[in-house]
């Protein structure tokens, strides 16, 4: 396994815990990718340096330890602009391999696609990521060496890859919508039934659940996308057939090119009648989690579907519980469900909590789905309500 160096900034937006939580999910997403991260490097600096991200010695001193201890993979948490890509690399030894976080999650995307339509899909989003890159680095040669007649061959080059990358994305955008007329032709085709989705952050315990509800057996695993396409199946609870739609996680600093290239992914969740919102409440950004899911719902248009707020992994869940003027360390390891209930969390409308993996108050989980895609259909299907 490639050991990794991973960098960060604390900066007037992002305080020291917060940087250390970016730290961590960066560090997840580069165990993901195939990497072992073995030391992190961090900054408290106004803002990133426009030329090398890290201020000079900073990154200096990220170089030296590269090189003792000849680790020659370095994770940017944030995307470098070309000039910083550019300052970097030179820096830094010729076989060390610079990345950023979306360099990150488009390999893990591009690993893990298994359908004609999510492969299309990354690769469109690889390459919309790298065109404007190209683009200013573009503009950099042609001011530095400017005018008619004084372009280099490394302009001539840098044009043709431009070119040749529109072709590619253009291509793939028309081979995309061949593909989403296929998908929406086949979702037509479905039975006439109320359609759930099942969405939240990354790891939550989508697939888990949906392995649980459908009885079916979706990948599940503890890593980030272990699941990149979505899966659908047709779920029976009491007596009343629904469809079930797994979805791929989101996560935070989603590459803007990949909530794009996803949207047809996203189209089952565009869909749906009715959302199941996974939260995964033993993480302590889980509140920032659910405000990266709402963020990105109101990005692909969706904003005013029946949700039910699932808070799972209540086995593993301990806190601080937040009264109002001190923080007081709750003693107990676990809380049990009664204490959960007098949370704030409980008094959000259409909440639950359950444990997927412990089954704690998975009788009431489901009960709450099967009352809300009742009232759905019969409001539907007003004549078709002999099932139940
Ligand atoms: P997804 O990314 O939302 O589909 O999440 P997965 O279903 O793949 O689950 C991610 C990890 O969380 C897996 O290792 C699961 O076993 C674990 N997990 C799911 N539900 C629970 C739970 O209720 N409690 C605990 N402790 N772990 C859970
Ligand atoms: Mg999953």
């Amino acid at each position: 396994m490639e050991s990794a160096i991973l960098v960060g900034l604390i900066t007037p937006e992002i305080n020291k815990s917060q940087s250390e939580e970016y730290l961590d999910e960066l560090a997840f997403l580069a165990k993901t990718a195939g990497a072992k991260p073995v030391v992190r490097f961090t900054q408290k600096i106004p803002m990133p340096d426009h030329k090398t991200f890290l201020g000079k010695g900073k990154i200096q001193e990220v170089s030296h330890y590269s090189k003792e201890n000849n680790v020659n993979l370095i994770i940017f948490d944030d995307d470098l602009t070309p000039t910083q890509i550019r300052n970097v690399e030179r820096i830094f030894e010729k076989q060390c391999k610079i990345l950023d976080r979306s360099n990150l999650i488009l390999d893990i995307f591009a690993k893990r696609a298994k359908t004609a339509q999510a492969r299309t899909q990354v690769e469109l989003a690889q390459y919309q990521y790298l065109l404007p890159r190209l683009t200013r680095m573009w503009t950099h040669l042609e001011r530095q060496k400017g005018g008619i007649g004084m372009r280099g061959p490394g302009e001539t080059q840098i044009e043709t890859d431009r070119r040749i990358i529109k072709d590619k994305i253009s291509h793939l955008k028309k081979q995309l919508i061949k593909i989403d007329k296929q998908a929406s032709t086949r979702r037509k085709g479905r039975e006439h039934l109320i359609r759930a989705a099942l969405i939240g952050y990354t790891n939550a315990g989508k697939s888990t659940l949906m392995n649980l509800l459908s009885k079916s057996d979706v990948f599940a695993e503890n890593k980030l996308f272990a699941t990149l396409d979505t899966t659908v199946r047709k779920v029976v609870i009491g007596n009343l057939p629904f469809l079930l739609t797994d979805t791929v996680g989101f996560i935070r600093k989603l590459p803007h090119q990949l909530v794009e290239s996803f949207k047809s992914t996203l189209d089952e969740v565009r869909e749906a009648d009715f959302l199941i919102h996974i939260v995964d409440i033993s993480n302590s950004n889980f509140e920032d989690h659910i405000n990266t899911v709402n963020k990105t719902l109101l990005e692909i248009g969706v904003n005013d579907k029946p949700t039910l707020l699932v808070f799972n992994k209540i086995d593993a869940y301990s806190y601080i519980e937040k009264d109002n003027d001190d923080l007081t360390l709750k003693t107990e390891e676990n809380l049990s469900l009664e204490d959960l209930k007098k949370t704030w969390m409980a008094k959000l409308n259409n909440s639950i909590f359950i444990s997927a993996i412990n089954k704690t108050n998975f009788n009431q989980f489901k009960d709450t789905i099967y009352s809300s895609i009742k009232d759905l259909h019969s409001v539907r299907y007003p004549y078709n309500n002999f099932l139940y």
